[in-house]
């Protein structure tokens, strides 16, 4: 689908020309549809064609978690009225369907790193309109356990809020630690999903902070993200804002684990 473009080495001229050569002999396509890409930024990225049918999520939603509302006039979800989150507020680019998700389990399942500036991207204009969110001291990322990081190659949630780090300017900075295995999230229900995973994250503080970001790639139940914040908070942050590609808004799918 993609030919990731991988230089090493630190002289940007070179890199900069051997990505024309290297543009020459394969003109750089969209990572869905294949079709050209006109101006290459040298980021994989999407055709606009493929970018009109992103499915953004837009407003009215829920001014704490993000969760689509009617329009009936309430600015909070029934499950935030309901109780407490904690975490301020999370913002999902869009729903967890169409070429979003396919996006999504090409970076994830199918090893195609090269997609985290594109997915990046995504998350800066979530933060960019959003001056609480980027107003965080730092940046964090969902962790996996070093095995399954093993098994994988990559924490794809570190790459994204590394992308995101650099482009905000923000520090990204690993406090969160994943302490056991759990089970798939996909063979259990949603109450099962918050047990499974109950004291499963430790956070450690890092004094020079306070304000965190925290990004994961989908929200589904929301029990991966209520466990980190609430290790962050255990651990002394006093405001979690935190960020998803997408989340589900629709049945769930059975490729998630969130
Ligand atoms: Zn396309
Ligand atoms: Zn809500």
């Amino acid at each position: 689908m993609i030919s990731p473009v991988r230089l090493t080495g630190s002289s940007r001229p070179l890199k900069s020309i051997a990505r024309s050569l290297l543009s020459l002999l394969y003109p750089p396509s969209c990572a869905l549809c294949e079709a050209e890409l006109p101006q290459w930024d040298g980021q994989v990225c999407l055709c606009s064609a493929c970018r009109a049918v992103l499915p953004r999520l837009v407003a009215p939603w829920c001014a704490r978690c993000g969760e689509p509302l009617e329009g009936d006039g309430a600015d909070i979800c029934a499950r935030c009225a309901g109780g407490e989150l904690p975490f301020e507020r999370l913002r999902s680019f869009g729903s967890y369907q169409g070429n979003l998700a396919e996006l999504i389990r090409a970076f994830k399942f199918g090893g195609e790193r090269a997609l985290a500036g594109e997915l990046a991207a995504y998350l800066l204009e979530l933060a960019t309109h959003d001056p609480q969110i980027s107003g965080a001291h730092a940046i964090t990322f969902v962790p996996m356990t070093a095995r399954a990081r093993r098994a994988r190659g990559f924490n794809q949630t570190e790459l994204l809020a590394r992308r995101l780090g650099r482009r905000l300017e923000l520090p990204v900075i690993k406090v969160l630690r994943k302490l056991r295995e759990t089970r798939l999230q996909v063979e259990l229900g949603g109450r099962e999903r918050r047990e499974n995973l109950s004291g499963a994250f430790a956070a450690r503080h890092d004094p020079r902070y306070e304000k965190i970001l925290l990004i994961d790639d989908v929200y589904t139940t929301g029990a991966t993200l209520a466990e980190c914040s609430q290790a962050l908070a255990v651990a002394g942050y006093s405001q979690i804002y935190a960020l998803t590609l997408a989340r589900t808004v629709f049945k769930p799918r059975d490729d998630q684990d969130n």
